[in-house]
């Protein structure tokens, strides 16, 4: 009898020794693309007309990471201040420079998109650079912040000032905010709010939203 119930003892520690440990959701900076699905996003770049060098994956401490990123070297129109850039975000970003811009451009102003301005892409810091809550897609290399398109002709539109200026500006700026949503799986622009005035945000993270 004692034997059984050493026994049973014995099964009861088993078994709660061999459950298995309840598990916290896996912290954002463990954020590993899977190398199919970065193979697959790569040949997409290369398709395209875009010349890239591959970084190394790294992290940078305090959740923050730039994992299977990519500096875009060439996409046809020089882009300012660009630099790791998650190969999703970045094969978006080169598809939207692309195809988006000429035409909107073209028929407000009559004059081709000839540079893109960007406030940077990495950035290891929260949403909307708040002390405390969650990181931002800056943190992972998923996010690009466009500030400005500068013309042929010389002229600059900025987001700053363009968005609720001069009705071409605004109306420019709104259909190349449109044409991002579509590209991108958020894109805040100074509709979503005053942080945003001065810039469209374009990340590939999870949430969609366009404002
Ligand atoms: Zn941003």
């Amino acid at each position: 009898m004692r034997r059984a119930v050493l026994l049973l003892c014995l099964l009861a520690l088993a078994s709660c020794i061999g459950a298995p440990r309840r598990q916290r959701p896996p912290p954002q900076a463990e954020r590993v693309m899977d190398s199919a699905a970065l193979r697959q996003c790569l040949s997409k770049l290369d398709l395209g007309v875009a010349r890239y060098r591959l970084l190394p994956d790294r992290d940078f401490g305090n959740g923050c990471s730039a994992k299977g990123a990519v500096q875009l070297l060439d996409i046809g129109t020089p882009i300012t201040n660009l630099g790791a850039m998650t190969c999703p975000l970045a094969s978006s970003f080169a598809q939207w420079v692309q195809s988006d811009l000429q035409i909107p451009a073209m028929g407000e102003f009559g004059s081709p998109v000839v540079k893109v301005e960007t406030f940077g892409t990495y950035a290891c810091r929260n949403v909307n650079n708040a002390a405390e809550g969650r990181l931002s897609e800056h943190a992972f290399a998923n996010a690009v912040d466009v500030s400005a398109f500068v013309l042929k002709d010389g002229r600059r539109i900025a987001v700053l000032g363009g968005w609720r200026g001069d009705p071409a500006n605004g109306r420019f700026l709104r259909a190349v905010r449109d044409a991002a949503c579509r590209r991108f799986r958020t894109v805040l622009s100074p509709d979503y709010n005053a942080l945003h005035e001065n810039h469209l945000h374009l990340d590939m993270g999870g949430a969609r939203l366009c404002r």
